[in-house]
């Protein structure tokens, strides 16, 4: 049994298809319709043992009374368990928020199970990083990153970056498969003092797109989430 997980969901019918989907991947599911439920159900499975404690929040934004930011924002504040934003596209600027407030991950409506279970899968693989550190090297779409050596290779080829270029895919890989926001890899790469820089970004991933992907165009590597971020694909298996 892979543990339990918490969906905080108030549309019926997409509450109890995510359920039956979830079952299916081994989870037990608690259900919450609106953030009062959530919030109770949470502050009682957030003290359960092992085998019942909670694995992973799963939060609609759009709820009968009030935004899910609320509940997002509180669950922070206690645990730090993996955390994926459901929502309908029109709640993006709240979206970029919580996820630089510590969401894991977010999916816009509809979406599909393979890549609802993808997302898990990552957000869970990511805050289990204490216990199991982030793998050095990357593998995926011809491309192999090796941050001991610090060194790409692009279909046997050494591809040669600018230090902020190999900063910033370094940045993109400690969450692979995860939205990373404009502001967290501004942060991280250039420094508090350039979040609202985004012209940065964009420059400098067009310069990575020209150098790792087949098609810079249309990128299968460095995904731009619009609005919000980017995402280097989740790494093959080795
Ligand atoms: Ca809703």
């Amino acid at each position: 049994m892979a543990g339990q997980v918490l969906l905080v969901e108030d549309d019926r019918s997409l509450r109890q298809t995510l359920t039956k989907a979830l079952e299916l991947g081994g989870y037990r599911v608690v259900q919450a319709e609106s953030i009062a439920e959530g919030t109770l159900s949470f502050s009682t499975m957030i003290n359960r043992s092992d085998s019942e404690a909670i694995k992973l929040i799963i939060v609609d934004l759009g709820l009968p009374d009030g935004d899910g930011a609320s509940l997002i924002r509180w669950v922070r504040t206690q645990s730090s368990v993996p955390l994926i934003i459901i929502s309908a596209r029109y709640d993006d600027n709240s979206k970029v928020n919580l996820l630089d407030a510590g969401a894991d991950d977010y999916l816009v409506k509809p979406f599909s199970f393979t890549e609802l279970m993808a997302r898990i899968r990552v957000a869970m693989r990511h805050r289990h990083q204490d216990e199991n550190p982030a793998p050095r090297i990357y593998r995926a779409s011809g491309i192999e990153i090796d941050l001991q050596r610090h060194q790409v290779i692009r279909h046997g080829e050494r591809v040669r970056l600018t230090p902020t270029e190999f900063k910033l895919l370094e940045r993109l890989m400690l969450q692979s498969g995860q939205v990373v926001t404009h502001r967290q890899l501004l942060a991280d790469v250039w420094g508090a003092e350039f979040v609202e820089h985004t012209h940065y970004l964009r420059l400098y991933m067009a310069q990575l797109r020209n150098k790792l992907e087949e098609v810079p165009s249309q990128p299968k590597l460095l995904i731009t989430e619009p609005g919000i971020g980017y995402r280097l694909s989740e790494a093959e298996p080795i």
